[in-house]
């Protein structure tokens, strides 16, 4: 499973040309002229807006600019990496997965990984076994009021002396420099110390189901001991990547078409023992995007169920931060002050229904927290609250629903809408400078020569001949400066379609995209010659035209000061210009 796939096998995948197939897995498509178009699998949408091409075998995305090849979709929508994805489409499409012979380094690492896996399996059924014959670990459970269902079911064990364990897996032929190089065991001249021992342990599995490490948690209250330890970090276990309990919640997070958050494999647990199976919980440390991506794959809502507490609040905010940047419904269930797993013991089932139904969206949550350190009476704190909201506000990608939550909060502020609207643009218009004129067919109001750059642009991401041409082309005729810069990137590029976007930096993957579909109507070498004329000389006409007017206003300032050989030079030029008329681009 770990060797390197061959490049002729990537390549095979490359060159498949089966884009439509393989989405069709994912979501209706339906023919609409040369293209397929149907509802976007990455944002919400009723009207379809998810364009593929079979020409080009790309995808794109009118409504959240997402695009890509069959690698990117494939990648994109399963979460997958890019070996991963060429595996899933080269089984998708008959293609035989060709494995190098890897260097002998990469076979050693693999090898290890496997090793480590196996060992981890075995000492998970260890830690089970050892839970029958442990006092201290059945009463925990016990106390814990853990059902004997739940312990199975999320292989919940324990573990005895070092040397209990490392004799109960050597009896299991598990070689001993495995249970050192796998992080069980450390060793220390004759010693061999695990430093699970005498704790409960939960075994933790990755979103395969491999259990790729575990958490250990002291039983006895008056021990100095850390209350939790886990496995050492490894490229196995990687805090970062990992949620506890997805293994078993995934069926449940797609069924129920949202994720519940909590902070701890107790949590976890309990609310599985309750009947909700769509809970995972963080490793300890606050959300990473990396396990947002992991959640991504099976559902785009998630209700945060974190401690009251201070501590907890922080962490719910930076996790709202996260969450909402990577585009997901984020709500809000607030605990008053206990955690998941002591509330249903205490209130059951149904009340904890009733909380998530109260569940606030994420801005509220936000809105409140800013707002309980702040005196709304003094104005400065006002603006601090403003401030404070803007970037979570920013990350809401409804227009309405950020203009409702604009006006309560004006509301309740007592300041005028206007003055949020405007500091919002101001933080809108700052970070994001450079993207703010983004290509969009769809967009109503573009001007002609908007259109013409547009047009330009698609048609050389499709021409070579055409391509070669611009480049003798003086782009001063172009207006809009992020065509331009996209332009300069496709003439300097030799590749078409798919490649062309795949290297296309993140801040011109989408409208590229854009522009590939765009490109898909001008299907003969003569319409992309007719079209690319026509409209370079609605820019030169354009340039002429306004080159003009500035001459002309240069020659008024210069009247009004008086500065006669500026006048002169201008007027001269004016002339000239005058006399050259509009230059016209020919083949
Ligand atoms: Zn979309």
């Amino acid at each position: 499973m770990f060797e390197k796939i061959s490049d002729q096998t990537i390549q095979q995948v490359k060159n498949y040309n089966g884009i439509v197939d393989f989405i069709q897995q994912y979501l209706t498509l339906k023919k609409r002229g040369q293209n397929y178009i149907g509802l976007c699998p990455f944002h919400g949408e009723k009207t379809p807006s998810f364009t593929v091409s079979p020409q080009k075998q790309i995808f794109h995305c009118f409504g959240c600019h997402e695009s890509g090849d069959l690698i990117a979709f494939a990648q994109k929508i399963d979460n997958l990496t890019f070996y991963e994805a060429i595996e899933v489409i080269a089984n998708f499409a008959n293609i035989d997965v060709v494995r190098e012979q890897s260097s002998k380094e990469m076979k050693q690492h693999y090898n290890q990984l496997e090793r480590t896996l196996a060992c981890f399996s075995q000492a998970s059924d260890v830690f089970r076994s050892m839970l029958n014959e442990s006092q201290f670990a059945k009463d925990y459970f016990a106390k814990r009021q853990l059902s004997q269902e739940s312990i199975d079911m999320f292989g919940l064990g324990c573990c005895g002396s070092s040397k209990q364990l490392f004799d109960a897996l050597k009896v299991l032929n598990v070689p001993e420099a495995d249970l050192v190089s796998s992080g069980l065991f450390s060793k220390n001249q004759q010693d061999i110390y695990c430093r699970f021992q005498h704790r409960v342990i939960f075994p933790i599995a990755d979103y395969q189901s491999r259990i790729v490490g575990f958490g250990a948690r002291i039983t006895d209250p008056t021990s100095n001991a850390a209350k939790y330890v886990n496995s050492e970090e490894s490229k196995l276990f990687n805090k970062r990547k990992l949620l506890y309990g997805l293994s078993y919640a995934k069926q449940s997070i797609k069924q129920q078409k949202c994720v519940l958050l909590v902070e701890g494999y107790m949590d976890v647990i309990m609310c599985s023992q309750y009947g909700f199976q769509n809970v995972v919980a963080c490793m300890g440390t606050s959300l990473t995007v990396d396990q947002v991506q992991l959640i991504k794959r099976l559902t785009e809502s998630v209700v945060i169920m974190f401690d009251n507490d201070k501590a907890g609040q922080t962490a719910t905010k930076r996790s709202i931060e996260i969450l909402l940047q990577e585009n997901m419904n984020v709500n809000v269930v607030s605990m008053d002050q206990m955690d998941p797993a002591d509330f249903l013991l205490q209130f059951g089932a149904d009340a904890l229904k009733e909380k998530l139904a109260e569940s606030v969206s994420a801005f509220q949550f936000f809105y409140s927290f800013s707002k309980s350190d702040l005196d709304i009476s003094n104005i400065n704190h006002v603006s601090k609250l403003v401030a404070d909201v803007l970037p979570i506000l920013k990350c809401i990608s409804d227009d309405v629903v950020r203009s409702h939550y604009i006006c309560l909060m004006a509301q309740d502020l007592k300041i005028n809408e206007e003055v949020i609207v405007a500091k919002m643009d101001e933080l809108l218009y700052n970070k994001t400078q450079d993207y703010s004129i983004k290509l969009d067919t769809n967009k109503v109001g573009k001007n002609k020569y908007q259109k013409a750059e547009e047009t330009i642009l698609a048609v050389i991401c499709i021409n070579l001949d055409l391509r070669e041409y611009l480049k003798g082309v003086d782009l001063t005729i172009f207006i809009t400066p992020f065509i331009k810069s996209l332009t300069e990137y496709v003439i300097n590029s030799n590749e078409l379609d798919g490649v062309l976007l795949e290297n296309a930096s993140a801040e011109f993957k989408s409208s590229l995209g854009n522009v590939l579909m765009l490109a898909t109507q001008y299907d003969t070498q003569m319409i992309q010659k007719n079209v690319f004329f026509d409209c370079l000389n609605v820019l030169s006409k354009q340039k002429f035209t306004q080159d003009i007017s500035q001459l002309k206003e240069q020659i008024k300032l210069y009247e009004e000061s008086g500065n006669e050989t500026e006048l002169e030079k201008v007027m001269a030029e004016l002339d000239q210009k005058k006399k050259g008329g509009i230059y016209e681009y020919k083949y």
